[in-house]
């Protein structure tokens, strides 16, 4: 049973606290995420990672004083890879890139589920849920599944059969639920408070602490030599959340010596929070028609987009938007360097390209990009590529070969 420490959660915008073991995730007064303290005293439980989950190695950097292992679908890890082929292409010291594909269900969204449900059960919860386009879906239904929970699912009505069994084979109730997509969030909250229903959405702030572990792992795998620069593709605007306060925390704790600049990568066909940004707004605005084929990110209201705004423009990052066509182009050079990423995860590479042409990078700039979701997450994407294959007979294939093709 995992069991909270003491601690408050507090508004990302008026600083108000609230107890920990709340699970209405906004202010009662500003209506803006709230996230869990800092925390600004910890050191890394280094051991076997082979034997250890991510909630044991950063253990002192959660709310929580005891972990129920067998929530554990052995998430997070994942490597890091670089490629100097690419760097040297961009003009930058180092490019790497964090493979998220490799977590349980193939996205960064298990961390987050993992922290939520230690969450859900030390608050005694039995019934827990999600809002999803895909990727959470499938993970908090996979968690669902193993910690024995009553599992709801709510997803868009226009959700593909593609997207739709995934989910399904964990057997949550999954209910398509006709009408926006946006407001579900919002009243997803109301119909967990009604029916004692955990629902880890998106930015909530237990995911949060999730995310953070992708910036934990980065500051080992980088031996603590932080890089310059992090990009990470945005939806609800939770990770890049998670991720800043992780390098925060581990700056507060002494690990290391600085933060690095974020980088928010949206989608140009879904792009709220660039929107507010260039526009010097202070809250975003909801984006009518959303289009992109990076759909893991196609969120037209974020939640989170409001802290994003503020977090980005005090962290001296910056906000961009690639369009469709240099998603598809970057998920085929990213494939060149052995990494296949759903559509979302291009994003950031699309995005240091593109920044890259306006000579933002210095040449001894190191900068990491998040892929955020394997890419068989996304089959359908094949059609947008022009892929090749061979034919030949059993009788002249050593021909074929030999001939140089
Ligand atoms: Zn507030």
């Amino acid at each position: 049973m995992a069991i909270m420490k003491k601690g408050n959660l507090i508004c990302t915008k008026c600083k108000r606290t609230f107890p920990i073991e709340r699970i209405y995730p906004r202010c009662d007064i500003c209506n803006e995420p709230l996230e869990v303290e800092k925390a600004v005293r910890g050191k890394i439980h280094e051991g076997n990672v082979l034997n250890q989950t991510i909630l044991e190695r950063y253990a002192d950097f959660f709310p929580f004083t005891r972990i129920d292992k067998a929530i554990s679908l052995r998430e997070g890890f994942t490597s890091l890879v670089g490629s100097l082929k690419l760097a040297s292409e961009l003009g930058v010291e180092n490019i790497l890139f964090k493979n998220e594909g490799q977590n349980p269900t193939w996205s960064f969204k298990d961390r987050g589920t993992v922290t939520g449900m230690q969450h859900a059960i030390s608050l005694r919860y039995k019934k827990i849920g999600t809002v999803s386009t895909g990727n959470m879906a499938a993970s908090v239904a996979a968690y669902g599944a193993k910690a024995g929970c009553e599992t709801f699912i709510l997803v868009s009505a226009s959700l593909p059969v593609g997207k739709f069994n995934p989910i399904a084979i964990y057997e949550p109730t999954l209910i398509k639920v006709d009408g926006d997509y946006s407001k579900l969030y919002f009243e997803s909250l109301e119909v967990g408070r009604q029916n004692g229903i955990y629902f880890i959405n998106s930015d909530v702030p237990f995911r949060i602490e999730g995310s953070k572990t992708i910036a934990f792992e980065i500051c080992e795998q980088m031996h603590f030599e932080v890089p310059d620069y992090v990009v990470v593709p945005t939806s609800a605007g939770g990770n890049i959340r998670g991720i800043l306060k992780g390098f925060e925390e581990f700056r507060l704790c002494g690990l290391i010596d600085k933060v690095p600049k974020m980088i928010c990568a949206e989608a140009s066909g879904c792009s709220p929070i660039y929107d507010a940004y260039i526009s010097n707004a202070e809250v975003v605005s909801r984006v009518e028609n959303p289009h992109t084929i990076a759909h893991a990110i196609e969120n037209p209201y974020p939640p989170s987009g409001n802290e994003v705004l503020r977090r980005i423009r005090e962290n001296g990052g910056t906000i961009v938007t690639v369009t469709d066509e240099e998603i598809i182009q970057a998920q085929k050079q990213l494939a060149q360097v052995g990494i296949f990423g759903q559509p979302a995860s291009a994003v950031p590479l699309a995005a240091v390209k593109k920044l890259g042409e306006k000579a933002f990078f210095g040449e001894n700039d190191t900068v990491v990009c998040i892929v955020s979701g394997g890419g068989l997450k996304d089959t359908a994407v094949f059609k947008k590529h022009e892929l090749k294959i061979l034919n030949c007979s059993l009788e002249n294939l050593n021909e074929l070969i030999g001939s140089g093709l």
